[in-house]
């Protein structure tokens, strides 16, 4: 009767899951922990929204993401064959790693970066090699010329906001012509590079993105990737072996509006990288370390792994939100999202009273 027996429980996943920032239900908190945009979705897209056409969502929605797919093809100058949509750049990360890293040599990829990595990697049983970044945080080249299953690069880098540049990346690429490579560009509208303009030459090449960050979608679920035709017909088909439909018709409808809206996001991003430019030489003026940002968010240096924790604690007791990751290496920094330029001179206010 006792039920010490959980045999049960013997075929339980115990993979190690990816923690995300906390999304707490405080209205008046300031949150700079999960690179949102502080701005609202274009009022184009809120119009799409509001205008969508529910009776039809008795529909399944496009299960390739037309029209949306087409859309950003021609946003990107390719063509929509070139394209794969999917639920969040998370999902459309994960689809890729299990369509494109089944060599069963390691996947390589930097110890400081988006640690969803890893994550993916034991999930679909990939094995995989992390290297180090040097002591700037930034990628040496040749570290990835070795023998290896495939390559992800972040671009610019999380936690660490650096952008390298489309050089930086060819010479991967060139090192690399026997795997794929991706380019995970999140971030890449708030700085000057995206290898996009490198798809034609390397059919190796995937690059994925995602409309949390940017378009100011996170809530949306919108991400996509770039690649060649066969590239991105093997994400088709593993998405056809694990979810037909990823994306869901409003999604399409308000994607295609967001893209359609050039000029609103244009002028949050170049806000988005004036409050950057000013928080970082505020907060350098106080003594921090902010490395050079090519994001929407700050990687500050404090003085020790002490400092960077009680900095993260005292600015949740003031209601701010920011990100510290308790591990080897970055536990001396944390991570700000740029938020208004409003809500950048509060954290400023707010540090210049610490201690
Ligand atoms: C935010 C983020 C993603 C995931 O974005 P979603 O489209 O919201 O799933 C992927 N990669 C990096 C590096 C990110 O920072």
């Amino acid at each position: 009767m006792t039920e010490m027996n959980e045999e049960w429980a013997l075929g339980l996943y115990k993979g190690e899951p990816y923690i995300s920032g906390e999304q707490p239900n405080k209205p008046q908190i300031i949150k700079l922990n999960s690179n949102e945009n502080p701005y609202p979705p274009a009022p184009e897209v809120v119009d799409t929204i509001r205008d969508f056409e529910a009776s039809n969502l008795r529909y399944y929605s496009n299960s390739i993401g037309s029209p949306l797919r087409e859309a950003l093809a021609e946003h990107h100058n390719v063509a929509p064959n070139n394209v794969f949509v999917g639920n969040g750049s998370d999902e459309v990360l994960a689809l890729s790693f299990r369509a494109c890293f089944g060599t069963g040599k390691p996947l390589l990829f930097p110890d400081i970066t988006y640690s969803f990595y890893p994550v993916w990697c034991e999930f679909f049983n990939i094995p995989y090699e992390t290297i180090l970044l040097n002591d700037d945080f930034r990628i040496n080249v040749d570290d990835y010329a070795k023998e290896n299953g495939g390559v992800i690069i972040t671009n610019p880098n999380a936690p660490t906001s650096i952008g390298e540049s489309l050089e930086f990346i060819e010479s991967i690429l060139k090192n690399n012509s026997s795997s794929i490579v991706i380019v995970d560009e999140a971030y890449a509208d708030f700085s000057e590079v995206s290898a996009d303009k490198l798809l034609k030459q390397y059919p190796n090449l995937l690059v994925v993105r995602t409309f949390s960050k940017s378009k100011s979608l996170a809530g949306m679920r919108i991400g996509y990737a770039l690649g060649s035709e066969k590239v991105i017909a093997a994400i088709i088909a593993a998405k056809d072996s694990f979810n037909s439909y990823p994306i869901n018709s409003l999604s399409i409808a308000a994607g295609v509006a967001a893209i359609d809206a050039k000029d609103y996001y244009d002028e949050i991003t170049s806000k988005i990288i004036s409050a950057r430019n000013y928080a970082t030489s505020e907060l350098s003026l106080l003594g921090y370390n902010v490395l050079k940002s090519s994001a929407n968010f700050l990687f500050v240096g404090c003085d020790s792994s002490q400092e960077a924790e009680n900095v993260f604690n005292y600015l949740r007791e003031k209601d701010i939100l920011v990100r510290y990751f308790q591990k080897p290496r970055i536990d001396k920094y944390l991570r700000i999202t740029v938020g208004t330029m409003d809500e950048m001179q509060q954290l400023i206010d707010v540090l210049k009273d610490y201690k």
